[in-house]
């Protein structure tokens, strides 16, 4: 019996007791293939020697050191290589632990921002539906994700919320992905002019939609537009990388396949790979300045913020990614997976969609592919399936709630970046014979 407050109460899991490569193992010797990466963060798989060797040589030399006293080098070296190839002009880290406190650290730096700068009106926040940012209080009052929204929607601050970006379900009849695009980016304007200009203080999106929505990139010109909006009345822009960027979509930022500049990024999951718990929201030289002028100082930390050993991991994931040359392979095994998902599961004859963009890949499931009908939510197909993929020992992370919030199917693809091509063709096949198991839902 667990002592243990599961997310499921009494759900049976079982134990995982090692991973080398992108495999899991259990206490019973069964073998899983982790093609999510869990939640899109095993970005160099389990077990891997010279993330473990860091983290080794660190805890020998220092595990903890509070930042209030001290700087360590662990933190500082992995910063520096953060900003050098950030955008332009983001010149500054703040380390957490984890994707909710950089999200908490972004919204805190955004009112910070405008406080320092006199514009002490702004104090609302624009996000989108169908969106996640964290479970945190303020990182959960920006998130459009209606069920875990749920019980503490009394408890959240005010946050308006606009429309995604999700051309599947809401490019009109002849309307091209550009022109869809801008309609979609200038949702925000209008958000703005209703709330008024002078109150708000940013706008947060993820570049590529995650959990929620199951891998959407921008429309073409979707996030200039915005960043246009966000320059014309003085809002500042937060891009949430936290599942999508290190290196998931093919680029080190989503951001830049889209040649946008934000204001603020928020990192966690491929940072550290899930070797240490790890986030970091970083700092636009603007927003750094303008916090700091007058000898200002951010109102803000945690105990464990820069962390040695973190930090350490994170370093080494993020040299491992770059000696490695795995963005690269990641841009060109990406369009690989889609290939294969489409020739294996297209004839399933319930996929609506394949989208995404670099190992960051989501499978919409529809009843009916010509109308798009999502299955009843009541079927609960995406928790079937990732059920039945267990049991074919393999992880996908499902979702639900695409469509509306609460109807809709779909299932995340994040795997490692060192995935091969073989492992690739074996996590479709576990897939399409997961979601054939499942296909009786449609009708119950
Ligand atoms: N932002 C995004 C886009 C996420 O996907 C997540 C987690 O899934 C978070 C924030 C919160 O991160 P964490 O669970 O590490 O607190």
């Amino acid at each position: 019996m667990s002592s243990i407050l599961h997310r499921v109460p009494g759900n049976k899991l079982p134990m995982a007791t090692g991973g080398a490569g992108v495999w899991l193992q259990d206490a019973e010797g069964r073998r899983y293939l982790d093609a999510s990466g869990g939640a899109a963060v095993s970005v160099l798989g389990h077990g891997h020697p010279r993330v473990i060797e860091a983290i080794k040589r660190q805890a020998e030399n220092l595990a903890y050191a509070h930042t209030a006293f001290f700087a360590n080098e662990p933190s500082e070296a992995l910063a520096a290589f953060i900003t050098e190839r950030a955008p332009r002009g983001f010149g500054k880290v703040f380390f957490s632990s984890g994707g909710s406190e950089a999200v908490e650290t972004a919204l805190k730096l955004a009112r910070q921002y405008h406080v320092a700068r006199g514009d002490l009106t702004r104090t609302n926040f624009i996000a989108r539906r169908q969106s996640y940012h964290g479970a945190t209080l303020g990182a959960l009052s920006v998130g459009g994700h209606t069920a875990r929204r749920g019980p503490y929607e009394p408890l959240l601050a005010p946050c308006r919320f606009i429309p995604p970006c999700y051309a599947y379900r809401n490019l009109a009849d002849g309307e091209t992905l550009e022109e869809y695009g801008l309609r979609a980016a200038n949702a925000l304007e209008e958000e703005i002019l209703q709330v008024g200009p002078d109150t708000v203080a940013a706008f947060i999106a993820e570049p590529v939609v995650g959990a929620t929505l199951g891998a959407v990139p921008p429309a073409p010109g979707y996030l200039k537009r915005i960043r246009e909006i966000c320059d014309r009345y003085g809002v500042l822009f937060i891009a949430d990388e936290v599942m999508c960027g290190m290196g998931r979509t093919g680029r080190l930022f989503a951001v830049d396949h889209d040649e946008v500049s934000p204001d603020i990024i928020c990192v966690a999951k491929g940072l550290a790979g899930g070797y240490q718990p790890l986030g970091a929201t970083v700092l636009s030289n603007r927003v750094y300045d303008a916090v700091t002028r007058d000898g200002g100082r951010f109102e803000h930390g945690h105990t464990y913020i820069g962390h040695a050993i973190a930090c350490a991991a994170g370093l080494a994931v993020q040299q491992t990614i770059s000696d490695d040359g795995l963005l690269d392979e990641v841009a060109r095994k990406g369009p690989l997976l889609k290939r294969l998902l489409q020739d294996r599961l297209q004839p399933l004859g319930v996929v609506g969609d394949i989208r995404g963009r670099g190992f960051l890949i989501g499978v919409e499931l529809v009843e009916d592919i010509a109308t798009r009908r999502p299955f009843p939510a009541s079927a609960k197909l995406n928790g079937l399936i990732k059920s039945a993929a267990m049991a074919r020992g393999l992880i996908v992370y499902p979702g639900g709630g695409s469509v509306d919030g609460v109807n809709g199917d779909h299932i995340l693809l994040a795997p490692p970046y060192i995935v091969s091509e073989q492992e690739m063709e074996e996590i479709v096949d576990r897939l399409a014979s997961a979601i054939e198991a499942c296909l009786p839902a449609r009708v119950a």
